[in-house]
Formats: C-alpha cells, sequence, structure tokens
C-alpha cells in the first residue's frame, strides 16, 4: 500500500489535478472527468446511459447487473478515446460509488475503478452514492452555471427514486438524518403511482409532473379546491396526508416520510361509474402528486420545528435527488420554508436537472472532498455496500488516511 499512498499524498499538494468519476449503484451508468483547480472544479464532459426496464415496469437488479457489465467497458472506452485519455495521459484520481445501491450493479463499476487505479497507479476513492447527491449543490462550475455555494451547515432534502430523506451537514463527515422514509422512497412511489395510472416508460415521476403541467389552470384549480380527507366529493376518492391522522402525534419521537399508501389508495380506487376515465386520470395525477408533495413540505415544517435549536446556523437548503427537480415540489418548498424559518435569509439551491438525477458529476464532486478535506482515499480490497446509513460513512472498513 505504501506505493499508493505516496502517489495520493504528492497529489494532495498539487493545486491542477484531474478526477474520472464512476457511477452504476442502479440502472445508470454514468462516468464524467473533472478539473480541479486552484479548488474550482469544473466539468470536461460527462456520459449516461440508463437500462430501459419500460417492459420490465420497473429495474430488475439481474438486468441491472448485465447491462453495467456489458457497457462499461465499452461506454469508458468511447469515453477515453473522446477525451485522449490513456496510460500516457492518465486522470489523477479515480472516484467510484461503493454504496448504497444494488450489489450486481455496484460491482461492475467499482472491479473496472480498481482496474484503472492499479494500471494507472492512481489512487480509488469508493464514494457514498447519498453523499454524492448531497454534495453536487457545492458544484463551483461555470460550465454548469450552477449558483453560490450552500455553506456548511446546511439541510438537504434528497428526494429521490432510491432515497427520500432530509438531511442536516454539518461537515463532509458529519450528517444528521433528521427524517427518513419508513416505507418506500418518494420517487419509487411516484413512478408506482404513475404506472398504476397507465403511464409507461422509465422516469414515470418527470412523465407525471408533464401530464400535470399540461392540465389547463382550471382542471387545475378544481382538483386543487377538492378537499380528499374523506370520500364526501365527486370522485368518491380518499387520499390523505400520511401521519397526520388523530393517532399520531403533532410532534413525533421520530419524525419520518411514508408514501406506500399512495400506491395502495391508487390501486384500491374505483371511481364513480358515470365519471370520464380521462377526466378521472387527470384528476388522480394532480392529487397524487400534490398530496404526495404537501407531505413531503410538512413533514420537513415538523422536523424543522421538532429540531430548531440544531438549526440555528442554517441560511442554505439544497434541493437534490431526481424528484427534487421537480418544480412544482421547489415551489411549494421554497414557499412553506420561508414561511418557516420567519425572519432568516434563507437561500434555496436548485441543482441543475442532468445534476439532480443519479449522475457520475456528484460522485467526482463528493470524492474530491472526502480526498481534499479529509485527506483519505480507498485500499483496493474494498467491496461494494448494499446498504451503508449517511452517518456511517467512516465506520466503513476500506479508508487509508493520507
Ligand atoms: P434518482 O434516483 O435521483 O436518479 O432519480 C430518479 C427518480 O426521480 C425517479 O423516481 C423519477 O421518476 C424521479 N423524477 C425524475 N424527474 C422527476 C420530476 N421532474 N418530477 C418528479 N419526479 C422525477
Ligand atoms: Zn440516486
Amino acid at each position: 500500500m505504501i506505493w499508493r499512498g505516496r502517489t495520493a499524498v504528492q497529489l494532495v499538494f498539487r493545486r491542477s489535478y484531474r478526477v474520472l468519476a464512476i457511477e452504476s449503484s442502479c440502472d445508470d451508468a454514468c462516468i464524467a472527468l473533472l478539473n480541479r483547480n486552484n479548488g474550482t472544479t469544473t466539468v470536461v464532459d460527462h456520459v449516461k446511459l440508463t437500462l430501459n426496464s419500460t417492459a420490465a415496469g420497473g429495474v430488475i437488479p439481474t438486468e441491472a447487473h448485465g447491462f453495467h457489465q456489458y457497457q462499461i467497458a465499452k461506454q469508458a472506452s468511447q469515453f477515453f478515446k473522446k477525451h485522449g485519455i490513456s496510460g500516457e495521459n492518465k486522470p489523477d484520481l479515480i472516484c467510484c460509488t461503493r454504496g448504497p445501491g444494488m450489489v450486481g450493479s455496484l460491482s461492475a463499476g467499482l472491479q473496472f475503478a480498481k482496474g484503472l487505479s492499479v494500471a494507472w497507479d492512481k489512487p480509488l476513492i469508493g464514494v457514498h452514492h447519498m453523499l454524492g447527491h448531497l454534495m453536487i449543490a457545492t458544484l463551483n462550475s461555470e460550465d454548469l452555471k450552477t449558483h453560490s455555494s450552500p455553506k456548511f451547515p446546511f439541510l438537504s432534502l434528497l428526494c429521490s427514486g432510491g432515497h427520500t430523506m432530509l438531511v442536516l451537514l454539518e461537515s463532509i463527515q458529519k450528517h444528521t438524518v433528521l427524517v427518513n422514509t419508513v416505507d418506500i422512497a418518494c420517487g419509487d412511489a411516484l413512478d408506482k403511482c404513475a404506472r398504476s395510472l397507465g403511464f409507461r416508460g422509465n422516469m414515470l415521476g418527470k412523465e407525471l409532473e408533464a401530464f400535470v403541467d399540461s392540465l389547463t389552470e382550471e382542471e387545475k384549480n378544481q382538483f386543487l379546491a377538492i378537499k380528499t380527507h374523506s370520500r364526501d366529493n365527486p370522485f368518491n376518492f380518499q387520499l390523505s396526508l400520511p401521519m397526520r391522522s388523530p393517532k399520531h402525534a403533532k410532534i413525533p419521537d421520530v419524525v419520518q416520510f411514508s408514501f406506500a399508501s399512495f400506491l395502495s389508495t391508487i390501486d384500491s380506487y374505483s371511481p364513480p361509474s358515470r365519471m370520464e376515465k380521462d377526466f378521472v386520470t387527470k384528476f388522480l395525477a394532480f392529487k397524487v402528486q400534490q398530496i404526495m408533495f404537501e407531505h413531503v413540505v410538512d413533514r420537513m415544517k415538523v422536523a424543522i420545528s421538532k429540531y430548531s435549536s440544531l438549526l440555528g446556523e442554517v441560511n442554505d437548503i439544497v434541493l437534490s435527488g431526481g424528484v427534487a427537480s421537480n418544480k412544482t415540489l421547489r415551489k411549494m418548498v421554497e414557499n412553506s420554508l420561508h414561511k418557516e424559518f420567519k425572519q432568516r435569509s434563507l437561500k434555496f439551491h436548485f441543482p441543475e436537472v442532468s445534476l439532480c438525477t443519479d449522475n457520475a458529476i456528484m460522485i467526482g464532486v463528493a470524492g474530491i472532498q472526502i480526498y481534499e478535506n479529509l485527506k483519505l482515499v480507498s485500499d483496493l480490497s474494498i467491496t461494494p455496500i448494499r446498504k451503508w446509513p449517511l452517518d456511517e460513512l467512516l465506520k466503513v472498513d476500506g479508508w487509508v488516511s493520507l
């Protein structure tokens, strides 16, 4: 390990270096090349290919494993040719998602990254996928026109296909998960509800947003005015905010999100027979998205009130993950949190859409932080981690101090 340690130490003191990043935790095969120059990261290029799971109706882990095995070397070879990357012109640091995620998918990317690390004699960092989502808003890149970076401590709502959590980040390694989901993730629930309503394809949350946006203002206002806490409405439809029934404490011991009931409600619903099918679909699509996001905002508000003593220094709020690219959610969070924090001037950070969903740039951005601030790299023996709680970032094996 000494040779690897020495290479890595030398790099820390360089002002300018290049980072190759790989992400393969689920069904996206992503590669990025970043330049780090005097503390500023710029994105040279990034590519992403997604397994088409339309026919299967969801990601099947063995299919995703096969996809990455088929894809990674081929995709990297094209990317390397495009950027003249070779043994004579190699990046200085390799960052690759180590977990959490599907073990087969992760191992395809990680084994490939280890091979590059050995062949090029360059340090490897096994990055936590969620840390990537959480840190992406710190990307200081002129190319991607992101706004000013959030400053620690900041609050981040990570809302994706696999995770939904509200996290307080006090430093690169100090994270407190204030709210987590008790069942499925928000994106997963949106995708499943949309499929149940007849939508087909990948990223159904995005399709649902486009569909709801296409409704007329009159329809939106009409649907918004219809209350669904009981069936006493023209649609005979009941969908209430989770965690708000009388049996739930207003400020619970543990604040949690819950999304499973949205799917069971949609699946078990039968509309009145006189109702036109298309009109019912419009109504359900609108209500599912609206009430799901009301629930997200509602639990955020409860958490902010419960943990107010921890949040005194927070001025920045970040929204990240695929669902966080939804404009309605962004607006709802911004409007209600401005009210919640009253006199404080909050800054909201909405990474651009391509950075919200899974990508390799975020893995590079988080890897650079681990490298420069924590002065850590990974041992070549690291293996994928299927479940890796965010607050155990440094508790897993394989970290090597520089
Ligand atoms: P991620 O897991 O971060 O890659 O994000 C993928 C998830 O985000 C999937 O569940 C998508 O359906 C969801 N998603 C992507 N774009 C949107 C959008 N505009 N509105 C709602 N959900 C979205
Ligand atoms: Zn993700």
